[in-house]
């Protein structure tokens, strides 16, 4: 019987089980194709980038980047006339601009998983600087036609869970107006129409209580600016404050 064992161990050690065995690995990968989002080429280890490019993406992630003066359609503290703190992830470098859409019209959606530690630093450290005792978290909702295609909101996706201790997570106060409302504001092109139908984005849920804590935005990528001061006209003319916004990447304008 020992005898037995000990050629199959001699057989399963052997040189050709291994070359069994690396071969069943090789079949097995092709078989279940496992490639990067980013790169495509090598084989995904985990949150489906590969290693080589988590090392790039998190070094693009090494710190936190105050974006307020990238934007020039940020909302203005009507007090000091200062723009809307916007901290960043990173910026949004062209590995970031795929992984953001791979991960929103590729249904990649594990990706996100690399996101959440980034996100959640960001924002502890917007809590830091900002210094108040607590926050209300509200994520930029995605417009019905978006849910219908994606089944997620990608912004919410990319929040960690648990939020920092100090932050309030609330997905359900601010929301999209119907699209109705929002079909109707493409009939001008003009700035004031465009202002209105920014003006038009949001509501307010109905049964909401103005909250006593600060409120920082969450939205994936700052470019003008404008879908943050929407969100902010609304929430403010409702009782909120808005203290700031974190996303996970900027975009830098070219002058
Ligand atoms: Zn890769």
């Amino acid at each position: 019987m020992s005898s037995l064992l000990q050629a199959i161990d001699r057989l399963a050690t052997s040189p050709a089980a291994r070359t069994i065995t690396r071969a069943w690995q090789g079949m097995s990968n092709l078989l279940i194709p496992n490639p990067c989002v980013l790169c495509a080429w090598d084989d995904a280890v985990q949150y489906q980038l590969c290693a080589r490019c988590t090392a790039l993406l998190k070094e693009q992630h090494a710190q936190v980047v105050q974006a307020q003066d990238f934007a020039d359609s940020l909302p203005l503290n009507t007090v000091t006339g200062m723009a809307l703190p916007v901290f960043a992830s990173s910026f949004y470098t062209p590995e970031m601009s795929k992984l953001l859409l791979r991960f929103k019209d590729h249904q990649r959606v594990n990706a996100a998983g690399f996101l959440r530690p980034i996100v959640y630093r960001t924002l502890q450290h917007a809590a830091d600087t900002l210094g108040y005792p607590y926050y209300r978290l509200v994520p930029i909702p995605a417009s019905g036609a978006s849910m219908r295609k994606r089944g997620y909101n990608p912004v919410t996706a990319m929040l960690p869970r648990p939020v920092p201790p100090t932050m309030l997570y609330d997905a359900g106060t601010l929301k999209t107006r119907w699209q109705l409302y929002n079909r109707s504001s493409h009939a001008g092109t003009g700035v004031q129409s465009r202002r209105d139908s920014s003006r038009k984005k949001f509501r307010v849920a109905l049964r909401h209580n103005p909250a006593a804590e600060p409120v920082i935005l969450v939205d994936d990528v700052l470019t003008t600016g404008a879908t943050l001061a929407a969100a902010t006209r609304t929430l403010e003319s409702a009782g909120f404050d808005v203290v700031a916004a974190v996303v996970v990447a900027t975009v830098v304008p070219r002058n």
